[in-house]
């Protein structure tokens, strides 16, 4: 096994390869906060993807309401489980070590490669037929809650910092890992990452369908189609990212998923790195800004190992420890830093789902004020600043404020549009 270095674990880690990063980084940030869970996303990929005979359970982009929805069933608590089997109570994280290499400290535990058992590249497991079958069981399904009243509400269950009965929309595709334990796993060596773009894919011709990828990923993203008897996973739509769809006239484009977000939750990209695959600090890319500067937004269960590239805002009501075990320890200061956003922030965070076509940088247009208020105790100021998005050479895409305007219907046509 090589050494390689894994930032959002703070640490080098065993992987079988040697350490390489692609010029640019695939990327998303999901805003969970406002995810309707209409699965729009999952049918725009289906309709593009997976609509053929042996794809018929494949969901690439899937939406699932935890704490008790998964696909496949309970995909992440089986794993969490076996992690803690091979290394009991071990999966502890140290901030005292944050730093500009690790963010959130060190994961002290083991990763999914260091807890593999003798012959196996990775610690995972392949799931049974029948977990792939519901995959959206327990759809808005809550914790238990206590009636106030025969039929009457959560008892105090809708007071923020933390909800005493919740669930939430977890939105889910590969995440284009940096170090992908599916290609650690396949004995055909059929799975690469894309230089240019960090984009993972299983070559189609290589593959011989042992499902090796499928057990390895802690995501569950690889699929098996039971047809051609090869696995298949979310190829990023990279023709869109090529610019090969007609529609941005041969401009870099978003994935099917994100451009078809009706909550306006998405926004993905491609991230600037440094030569430690580390995403930049100094770059007006929304996606680097909000990931590495504004650190609002955060990897899904870190502690795996493989580095996912999409990134969460985390549900500001859920309770905490459940945020930390599944987004790493940056989920309190991330909930803190949404709840009381900067002026940049607040900026960044209107350019999502007003175009198909990928932002490379902003800038902001300082604006007037718009209103003063008080926010849990703290005063609060909104400026209506300008926020313009540009593409890859720098030519605008298109420019939005941050205060929305406001419409009235004429009073003669109350009953149109
Ligand atoms: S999410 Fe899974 S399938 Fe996607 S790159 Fe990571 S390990 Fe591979
Ligand atoms: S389209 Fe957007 S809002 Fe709807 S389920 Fe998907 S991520 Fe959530």
């Amino acid at each position: 096994m090589a050494k390689v270095f894994n930032w959002q674990i703070g640490r080098e880690m065993d992987y079988p390869y040697a350490e390489a990063h692609p010029k640019k980084q695939f990327v998303a940030v999901f805003n969970t906060n406002r995810c309707i869970a209409c699965q729009t996303c999952s049918m725009a990929c289906k309709s593009t993807w997976t609509y053929s005979p042996g794809q018929e359970y494949m969901w690439w982009n899937n939406v699932e309401s935890k704490p008790y929805g998964g696909y496949p069933r309970n995909w992440d608590v089986q794993l969490l489980a076996k992690l803690e089997k091979a290394n009991p109570n071990g999966q502890k994280w140290d901030p005292k070590t944050k730093g500009k290499k690790s963010p959130f400290g060190t994961y002290e535990g083991k990763t999914i490669f260091e807890a593999a058992g003798r012959n196996e590249k990775v610690l995972g497991y392949l799931p049974k037929d029948k977990e792939w079958a519901t995959p959206n069981l327990y759809e808005d399904t809550s914790t238990k809650y206590e009636r106030e009243g025969k039929i009457g509400l959560a008892k105090g269950g809708v007071q923020l910092p933390e909800h005493k009965a919740w669930f939430f929309y977890l939105q889910r595709l590969c995440n284009h890992c940096t170090y992908p334990a599916c290609l650690a796993a396949c004995p055909r060596k059929a799975i690469y990452k894309r230089k240019e773009d960090g984009v993972v894919l299983i070559d189609q011709k290589r593959c011989r369908g042992y499902r090796k990828c499928m057990e390895a990923c802690p995501y569950k993203k690889p699929m098996y189609n039971t047809d051609t008897r090869i696995t298949e996973k979310c190829i990023a739509c990279y023709p869109r990212l090529e610019g090969k769809d007609p529609l941005t006239k041969g401009k870099p484009m978003e994935t099917r998923c994100m451009g078809a977000c009706v909550g306006q939750i998405r926004l993905q990209g491609l991230a600037e790195l440094d030569k430690d695959g580390q995403l930049t600090k100094n770059s007006k890319n929304p996606l680097n800004y909000l990931i590495n500067v504004a650190k609002v937004a955060l990897p899904l269960y870190p502690q795996f190992g493989t580095e996912p590239n999409i990134y969460y805002i985390p549900p500001r009501w859920v309770p905490r420890p459940y945020l930390v075990q599944m987004f790493g320890p940056g989920a309190l200061e991330a909930i803190e830093r949404y709840n009381n956003p900067t002026r940049e922030l607040i900026a960044v965070l209107q350019l999502f789902r007003r175009s198909q076509e990928i932002i490379f940088s902003y800038g902001i247009e300082k604006g007037p004020k718009a209103f003063e208020t008080t926010i849990r105790g703290k005063p609060f100021t909104l400026y209506n600043d300008t926020v313009i998005a540009y593409d890859e050479g720098g030519q605008e895409i298109f420019r939005t404020n941050v205060e929305e305007p406001i419409y009235v219907r004429p009073k003669d046509r109350t009953n149109a549009v």
